[in-house]
């Protein structure tokens, strides 16, 4: 059997098995191509991006080719094989978190929409969160927010930012050095890759709304604390709140688990569709992480075509 056939089997298997799509990963496309009989194109190749692709070339590439690990590679991931132990977006596990910041586990929703203004308790009374009508009168509070000591050491409040009517919301862990000079969320390396991986699901940054569990950088990029997180999640699931997203994804450990008031690893939580408040909640790798491990790119992109599936 050649090696065509051997293709065409195991491809058939995988349809047997009810699999209705196939994400190509660790084989090269020039080779992928020969296998099934045509002739791989260098100069469209994706194992040949520059530093300075732009959106539209990514978008090309990622999109049309189907391949976004150039995109990956384009800011500076590291090439499969030589990934480092694993390392995930955080060093430790969290602790526990208090239930008070959403009241009720995901799993079992409440509302249909999320609406969560009885649930907030927390630092901020719900009568003060509940006065916030708008994202940007949440966005104002952010700024004058004193309920934990970031706001002493930061440079800018970084509420989030994006389409209010997106549907599709991204939640991050907290702003870092470049988020905290602009105050905009994932605008450094790591929301770089962010933007990529949107435009290779076809979303652009203005269709989405960004943000994070922590509005304040924490000095030096340390983990958020437990009381740092507890303070300041009334604020994103107020945001949650006013967006009504039809999908929620949630980019690494503190992200995830403190939406789904969980301590459950990323690795367990990723790859199924959760329920905050009804609303479905993808959990997937942080993209800071990411460009540390290579070998979570794979199941990344799983995820975030999952969010777009049920987006869409
Ligand atoms: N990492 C995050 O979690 N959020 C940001 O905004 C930037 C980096």
């Amino acid at each position: 059997m050649d090696a065509r056939d051997r293709l065409r089997q195991y491809f058939e298997q995988r349809r047997e098995l009810g699999e209705r799509e196939f994400v190509l990963d660790g084989l090269p496309l020039e080779e992928a191509l020969r296998l099934i009989g045509l002739r791989g194109d260098a100069s469209r190749s994706a194992d040949h991006p520059t530093e300075t692709s732009g959106a539209r070339d990514v978008a090309d590439r990622a999109g049309a080719d189907g391949d976004w690990r150039a995109a990956l590679r384009s800011i500076g991931a590291q090439k499969p094989g030589s990934e480092q132990p694993s390392s995930g977006p955080v060093a430790k596990a969290p602790a526990p978190r208090a239930p008070a910041a959403t009241g009720a586990p995901a799993s079992d929703p409440p509302h249909a929409g999320i609406a969560i203004g009885h649930a907030l308790g927390g630092v901020k009374s719900d009568a003060a969160l509940g006065a916030l009508d708008s994202l940007d009168a949440v966005a104002k509070a952010v700024r004058s927010c004193t309920l934990c000591s970031l706001h002493a050491t930061a440079k800018n409040a970084v509420p989030g930012e994006g389409n209010p009517h997106a549907g599709f919301v991204c939640v991050g862990e907290a702003p870092g050095a470049t988020e905290d000079e602009t105050g905009r969320p994932f605008v450094g390396r790591a929301g770089e890759l962010l933007t990529k991986i949107l435009i290779a699901v076809n979303l652009a940054r203005e269709d989405v709304f960004i943000c994070n569990v922590l509005k304040h950088r924490p000095p030096g990029n340390r983990n958020p604390t437990d009381p740092e997180i507890k303070a300041c999640s009334p604020y994103l699931l107020r945001q949650l709140e006013l967006l009504q997203p039809r999908v929620i994804l949630a980019l690494g450990t503190f992200a995830a688990q403190t939406l789904l008031q969980t301590t459950q690893s990323i690795g367990k939580l990723r790859g199924q569709v959760h329920r905050y408040y009804g609303v479905p909640l993808i959990v997937t790798y942080h993209p800071a992480a990411l460009l540390r491990n290579p070998s979570w790119k794979r199941p990344t992109w799983e995820d975030v075509q999952l969010a777009r599936r049920i987006f869409d």
